[in-house]
């Protein structure tokens, strides 16, 4: 026998009853029928005389073991009596009220920890200042879009992730976290509460859904709208713009993208993402935004009509989007298709950056790669000594030579009409200077 009783009664009756019901035969299955026991007393049902003799009586399995301590388990039913020493799976009650114990304990400190955290969080956070005058020219454009998102919000107010989607036509956050990693925008965990944090190793973690922001004071003039306006609102450059757009437009096409694979009920290859924002970069440095909506337009035809193909599905298809995309965009490049003229879709708004963008460079969603590059480049232009260093040697060439032909004023003439249409000085001097250091004036207004 490995079953062991406890009995918790003195009458006799009710021990032999007890000894009855549990009485095993050596394959440890039951040698007696409950019904043959009943009536016993006031007992009348089978379950009821299982619940009468589990009250008077506790029941060891000696081959069932607590996994922490050894001893053998409780049963409370003759099914489960086991005939075989059996490997220990849970613990003993005893054992299991000090486990429970245990996590009970180390749950509440780590809650205690965790609160103790977000408090020394909360005072640094209080005490954040950042200097408006600083913040970079692309910052500080993303940051006069984010006001326009989220107005009035910004000064004072405290604003979500999911708050700042009018920001772009998607990845929103993507720019929030730009801003809040250069300290000009702060979690606040004073607004946000300690339930958006976690604690992760020694790290405070947050839960992007619940996580609110706010924007960090300027230490001199504080973060109302009267420093914002007067320190981040700025005659802006093309520092760091040309990144900026592409950042934005690849959430464009993103978009465009994800609507268009719904639209035909496709799925999105969440873990290609970075393949397929790569691979858009790629066509907007050739394409305007458009013509790669309308790349990406073929590639989910084709990939929506590849996804019904015998030994293909929706997810295997999905996979080859940036590898399609390529290739459109390089057939698209080699035979110069006519790409059309996309229009914004209605419901994927151009956002507050592409607002600004438009309103200030004049650029948006239809202007041609070329004239974005020419107009964010913000390549240093060559300082003044170094111009004239190389440009020296041609000038010395073209006056010696235009005015020995008596053609000074043509090729100064030609000289400004070729800067006044665009080309850059050192350009300009030198096609002028490979005319005129041989030829006389007449023969170039024929070229
Ligand atoms: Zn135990």
């Amino acid at each position: 026998m490995t079953i062991k009783l406890e009995i918790h009664s003195t009458d006799p009756e009710v021990i032999a009853l007890i000894q009855r019901y549990w009485a095993l035969n050596e394959e440890c299955k039951p040698v007696e029928n409950v019904s043959a026991m009943l009536p016993f007393r006031e007992v009348l049902k089978p379950h009821a005389l299982a619940a009468y003799i589990k009250a008077h009586c506790t029941v060891y399995d000696e081959n069932q073991n607590c996994s922490v301590c050894g001893s053998a388990l409780v049963i409370t039913s003759r099914s489960e009596v086991k005939r075989f020493k059996q490997h220990p799976l849970r613990p003993c009650a005893v054992c299991k009220a000090e486990l429970d114990e245990a996590r009970r304990v180390a749950e509440a400190k780590a809650e205690a920890d965790l609160q103790e955290r977000v408090a020394q969080h909360t005072e640094r956070v209080i005490a954040k200042k950042t200097d408006y005058s600083t913040i970079p020219n692309d910052l500080a454009f993303v940051l006069m879009a984010l006001e326009r998102a989220i107005a009035p919000r910004l000064f004072g107010g405290r604003f979500t992730f999911n708050d700042c989607q009018a920001l772009a036509p998607t990845h929103s956050e993507m720019f929030i976290n730009r801003l809040w990693k250069s300290g000009v925008l702060s979690d606040d965990p004073r607004a946000a509460g300690t339930s958006a944090y976690f604690a992760n190793a020694n790290e405070l973690n947050y839960d992007p859904n619940k996580i609110r922001f706010m924007l960090v004071p300027d230490e001199l003039l504080g973060g109302g709208e009267e420093a914002f306006n007067e320190l981040v609102v700025r005659p802006f450059t093309n520092e760091g713009m040309l990144a900026l757009w592409y950042e934005y437009a690849v959430a464009d096409c993103m978009a465009y993208l994800n609507n268009q694979l719904q639209e035909f009920r496709q799925v999105f290859p969440v873990h290609k993402t970075e393949e397929i924002k790569s691979a858009i970069y790629t066509a907007l440095k050739y394409y305007s935004t458009r013509d790669v909506w309308s790349l990406l337009w073929r590639v989910v035809q084709t990939v929506s009509s590849n996804s019904n193909h015998k030994y293909s599905n929706k997810e295997r298809s999905a996979g080859t989007i940036a590898s399609k995309l390529r290739l459109q965009f390089e057939k698209a490049r080699k035979e110069k298709t006519d790409l059309g003229e996309w229009n914004r879709l209605k419901s994927i708004p151009a956002g507050t950056l592409g607002q600004l963008f438009y309103e200030l460079y004049d650029i948006d969603e239809t202007t041609d790669a070329s004239v974005i590059i020419k107009a964010l480049s913000d390549e240093e232009p060559l300082d003044r000594e170094e111009i004239e260093a190389s440009i020296d040697a041609h000038v010395k060439q073209l006056m010696t030579s235009a005015l020995a032909n008596g053609s000074g004023a043509a090729a100064i003439y030609d000289l400004a009409e070729l800067i006044r249409n665009g080309a850059g000085i050192s350009d300009a001097v030198e096609q002028i200077a490979e005319i005129y250091a041989k030829h006389p004036a007449e023969e170039f207004s024929t070229c």
